[in-house]
C-alpha cells in the first residue's frame, strides 16, 4: 500500500529574504533600497532569487532540451496558459501529470494567466514602450483595433483563437481551472492588461475590474485546491496593474496585499506579479511604488522583462523573479547579447571571427564553437543555429542575474551595475542610469 500523501497546503510554498541590498540601489524618492536576495520554496524545488526564468511558452523553451536549460542555470520554466489551452488543451497536460512531467522538466514551473496574450493581439501592447509613438490614441481607437481579436467586459474576455479563429471566452474562473490543469507551482491571477495609451479614466475602471477579478480568482483557486487534493500545492500570485499612475499602482498593490476570497476568506495571494506596460525610464520608479505597498515576506515577479538595464532597475526596486521571450526570440533571429553589447551573428564581420562569440561567456556555445561557425549556421539556415544561439542568450541573461544576486550578497551592486551598463550601452548611458538611483 502506498501511504496517502498529505493534502496540498500553502505551507508547501514559501519565500525567505536572506540578504538585502545595502546601498547603491535606492530608487527615486525612496530612502532605502528595496532590493533583496532570497529563496522561493516550491513543491518541485527551490529558486534562488533574484532569478531570470526562461520562457517555454508552449511547454518547450524553443530549440532547447530541458537538460540544457538546467545546465545553463535555468532554475524554473514559465509556460503560457493561453497557448497550452488552445494546443494541446490543458486537459491533455493534466492527464500527462501536469506541465513539468509533460515536458520532462523536474524543477519548478510557472504559468502566466493568459490575460496578456488574450488581450495583447491588438495594437500598442509592447511591454516596454516609448511614449512618443501613438501618444494620442484614445480608448476607442485602442478598443476598435483590439476588437478584431478580443473584447473585454465585466465578466471576462471573449477572443478569437490565433490558430483557427474559433471564439473562446476567458474569465477569472476559466483561467484558474486551466492553470490548475496545467499544474505549475506558481500561477497568476487573471487581470486586464491595458496600454499606456488608454486614458486615465479607463485605467481607473480597469484597476477596479482587475481587483474584482482577483477576488474571483482567489475563490476559484480555493475550490480547485480543495477538489484536486492529489496534486501538489500551487501558489497563486495577484497581478498589480495601474499603468504609469502612482496612486493607481499603490492602490492596486495595497488592495491585492490585503485581499482575501469572498467565499474563501482564508485564501490570500502567495506572491505578486508586477504587470502592465511601463515606460522604460520609469520602470524602477513604478516598480518601487508597488513593492513599497506589498508585504516583505512574499515574492514579486516582474512580468516580461529581460533587458540588462531593466533587470538592474527592477531588482533594485524589489522584484525577485523575471521572465521574457526576448533572449530566445532574438537568438533565433541572430541578435546575440555579449559582454560588450549586441552582436549580429549574421553580419559579415563574424564570417572569419575564429574565436568564441563572447570570449567572456561560459556557455556551451562560447566554450565549444566560434562566431564564424555560428555565422555559417545562420547563413546556411541550419537548425543548430537556433540551439547554439539560444543557449548563449539564455545563459547570458541567467548569468547576469546570478551575478546581480551575488553582488547583493557581497555589497557591490552599484559597482557591478556601472560596469555592466557601461560596457553594454556606453559610459554616458551608465551615468544616466546611475543618476536615477539615489546613491
Ligand atoms: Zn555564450
Amino acid at each position: 500500500m502506498t501511504p496517502l500523501s498529505p493534502p496540498p497546503s500553502p505551507a508547501d510554498f514559501g519565500f525567505e529574504v536572506e540578504h538585502r541590498l545595502e546601498r547603491g540601489g535606492s530608487v527615486g524618492s525612496h530612502d532605502r533600497p528595496l532590493g533583496r536576495a532570497g529563496t522561493i520554496r516550491t513543491p518541485h524545488g527551490d529558486i534562488q532569487t533574484p532569478a531570470f526564468i526562461p520562457v517555454g511558452t508552449k511547454a518547450t523553451v524553443k530549440a532547447m532540451l530541458p537538460a540544457t536549460v538546467r545546465e545553463l542555470g535555468g532554475q524554473a520554466v514559465l509556460a503560457n496558459a493561453y497557448h497550452l489551452f488552445l494546443q494541446p488543451g490543458s486537459d491533455v497536460v493534466d492527464e500527462a501529470g501536469g506541465l513539468g512531467r509533460f515536458m520532462n522538466w523536474d524543477g519548478p514551473t510557472f504559468t502566466d494567466s493568459g490575460g496578456f496574450q488574450v488581450m495583447s493581439l491588438g495594437v500598442g501592447f509592447k511591454k516596454v514602450i516609448s511614449m512618443d509613438e501613438n501618444a494620442h490614441r484614445s480608448d476607442e481607437v485602442i478598443a476598435k483595433n483590439k476588437e478584431r481579436l478580443a473584447h473585454v467586459d465585466e465578466d471576462g474576455v471573449t477572443f478569437k483563437s490565433f490558430i483557427n479563429g474559433d471564439r473562446h471566452r476567458f474569465t477569472p474562473e476559466v483561467s484558474m481551472r486551466i492553470q490548475h490543469q496545467l499544474g505549475a507551482d506558481i500561477i497568476f491571477a487573471f487581470d486586464e492588461c491595458t496600454t499606456l495609451m488608454n486614458t486615465r479614466a479607463y485605467q481607473e475602471d480597469s484597476v477596479d475590474r482587475t481587483a474584482r477579478w482577483a477576488v474571483r480568482c482567489l475563490d476559484e483557486h480555493a475550490r480547485q485546491t480543495a477538489e484536486r487534493g492529489h496534486r501538489p500545492y500551487q501558489a497563486l500570485f495577484g497581478v498589480v496593474q495601474g499603468a504609469q499612475y502612482e496612486d493607481l499602482r499603490r492602490k492596486a498593490a495595497r488592495g491585492l496585499a490585503e485581499m482575501t476570497g469572498d467565499e474563501a476568506p482564508e485564501q490570500r495571494f502567495d506572491g505578486f506579479g508586477l504587470g502592465g506596460a511601463l515606460e522604460k525610464t520609469e520602470l524602477g520608479t513604478i516598480c518601487a511604488w508597488m513593492t513599497d505597498e506589498l508585504p516583505e515576506d512574499k515574492p514579486r515577479h516582474l512580468l516580461g522583462i529581460s533587458e540588462p538595464d531593466d533587470l538592474f532597475a527592477g531588482i533594485a526596486a524589489g522584484a525577485d523573479t523575471f521572465d521574457c521571450v526576448a533572449p530566445s526570440r532574438q537568438a533565433r533571429g541572430g541578435t546575440m547579447y555579449s559582454s560588450r553589447g549586441r552582436i549580429n551573428a549574421k553580419a559579415g564581420a563574424q564570417r572569419r571571427r575564429f574565436e568564441p562569440l563572447d570570449p567572456e561567456c561560459d556557455c556551451y556555445t562560447c566554450e565549444n564553437t566560434t562566431a564564424a561557425y555560428l555565422h555559417h549556421l545562420f547563413k546556411a539556415k541550419e537548425m543548430l543555429a537556433s540551439t547554439l544561439a539560444t543557449i548563449h542568450n539564455e545563459r547570458f541573461i541567467v548569468r547576469l542575474v546570478e551575478r546581480i544576486r551575488q553582488s547583493i550578497i557581497d555589497g557591490d551592486f552599484a559597482e557591478l551595475r556601472d560596469e555592466v551598463l557601461g560596457r553594454q550601452y556606453g559610459p554616458e548611458f551608465a551615468r544616466e542610469a546611475a543618476a536615477r538611483y539615489a546613491s
